[in-house]
Order: C-alpha cells, then structure tokens, then sequence
C-alpha cells in the first residue's frame, strides 16, 4: 500500500518554518505572502479537524533586520536582544494574520531546561494539549533570549521534533529551502538522487544528511535527520519539503509525491529524557 495515502488521516500535524523560508533572501524582509498563504494552508488543516502547531524560527533574523543590524550577529548577547525584538514582531504578524481567518495563535517559548527537567515538561506537555483542546494553534519557538550556549536546542528542526515527540504528533513537517534529501549535495554533485521514501535511517543514510546552513537560519540536512530519528522513533512520521509554495502542505496531506517521507517506526524504548540528556 502507498504509504502517502495513509497522510490524509493524521491527526496531530507540527509544521515547521525557518527563518530563510520566512524572509525574503535579498532584503531579509518578511515575506508576508508567504506567511499569509501558510496561515491560511494551517487553519485548513485545523478546519478539517486536525491539531496543528506550528514551529517558527526567524525571531533573531527578525530582530536584527528591525535593528538594523546587516550581518548576522556572532555575539550571544546580541543574537539574544535580537531575538527578544524580533520574536515579539513576529508574533504581532501571525496574530494579525491569524486574525483574519478567526483563529487563535499562541506562543509557546521552551528551553531545553524545560524539557530537561520533568516537572516543567509535564507542564509544558499539559499547556499544548490545553490549547490544542481549546481549539488554538501554539507557535512555538526557542527561548533564544535566555538559552545559553551550554545548553541550548540551537536549532528548530531538532526543537520541532522534540514538540512533536511530546505532543505525540503522528506527523512531523520540516520545510526547508531544498525538496528533501538527496544522495548527494545536489547543488554540487549533478548525480545526486532524489529519496522519496526513507525506512530506517543507518549510518549510510546520516552520512547524505551534509550542511547547508544557510545566512539567516541554522539547520541543515544534517539536523534534518537527526530530527527525523527523533520524531521517527517518538511514533510520527516525518516530512522534509520545500517551503517555496507553502501549498505544499497540503499536496503532502493529499498523498501527492512530494517531498522525502520518513516512516515512523516507533519505538518503544525510545525516551525524550535519554535523548535529551545525551544530545
Ligand atoms: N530560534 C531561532 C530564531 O527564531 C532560529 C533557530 C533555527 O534557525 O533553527 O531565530
């Protein structure tokens, strides 16, 4: 059986956006059209009664763009400041955006203190399954003004899987500016193949993952997989797809072949803790 067309019937859907596919490349400017067509693509799945949450980064190019700063901030205190400019922005966008299609977003800040530690996770995970419960879409995002290099997610592909293992999400969406994973780094390797399906990750399969960090965000392939080890293992199946057309998404819940899918393979002595404590 066509593993895509069991995608129609997820239930629990984390989209993740990052901060390159947010802005635009040569100004560093919202892209407002695409973040509209989002909204709109997210309150449909929510319409056709699916839990959905959202992960967006883009806090730190927000704010730095909104400082006017023109690079990319190396120092921890100025990314932080950044950030607590920009992540209030960026909420002020969605809220407006949402506004328009009467829905209610939420924001949802973690560290990876709060997962660490169990009393602060279980209310983290009690929060989600609230809002969720109350009909609003959580828009998740690190607490990049108080994360500390030591300990810090770093990087919102690994952060949305760690929602969407504790949300027990059955599906997991990571759009990235490239169509998924190749066998090679297709921009410098013409052979590089296209991977529809991935069943089990193995070694041979992280060692494709190669950077491409990009200016503005910080996950590459690399990352990609890793979340997909983590999301894949927690019980969700996992999709990497390219945020150009954000229509996408739902070309995804259709079963049509886009993207690279990972099946979920869950596995029962997967822990969030151990994962945390060793990542
Ligand atoms: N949390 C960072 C931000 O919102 C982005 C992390 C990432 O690019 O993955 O700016």
């Amino acid at each position: 059986m066509d593993k895509r067309s069991l995608l129609k019937d997820k239930k629990r859907i984390v989209v993740k956006i990052g901060s390159s596919s947010l802005t635009h490349e040569a100004t560093g400017n919202l892209n407002l059209a695409k973040m509209e067509k989002l909204v709109r693509v997210l309150t449909d799945l929510k319409n056709q009664g699916k839990d959905v949450v959202l992960v967006s980064s883009g806090a730190i190019a927000v704010g730095r763009k909104t400082l006017g700063l023109n690079t990319r901030p190396a120092e921890k205190s100025v990314k932080q400041a950044c950030a607590a400019v920009g992540q209030a922005k960026l909420m002020m966008v969605y809220e407006k955006l949402f506004a328009e299609y009467n829905q209610i977003p939420a924001q949802v800040l973690l560290t990876k203190y709060t997962m660490l530690d169990p009393v602060s996770r279980r209310n983290a995970e009690n929060t989600f399954d609230e809002l969720l419960k109350l009909g609003v879409i959580p828009i998740v995002n690190e607490n990049d003004t108080v994360a500390t290099d030591e300990i810090e997610f770093g990087d919102n592909d690994t952060l949305s899987a760690i929602v969407a293992a504790l949300i027990h999400a059955d599906l997991l969406i990571l759009l990235s500016d490239i169509d998924g994973l190749y066998t090679d780094d297709p921009h410098k390797n013409p052979d590089a193949k296209f991977i529809e399906l991935v069943e089990e990750i193995d070694e041979n399969l992280a060692r494709m993952g190669k950077g491409s960090a990009s200016d503005v965000g910080t996950g590459g392939m690399a990352t990609k997989i890793s979340a997909a080890r983590v999301a894949t293992d927690a019980g969700a199946d996992m999709m990497i797809a390219n945020a150009e057309n954000v229509g996408i998404i739902e070309e995804i819940i259709k079963g049509e072949p886009v993207g690279t899918l990972f099946l979920a393979h869950k596995n029962i002595n997967f822990s969030l803790l151990d994962y945390l404590q060793e990542s």
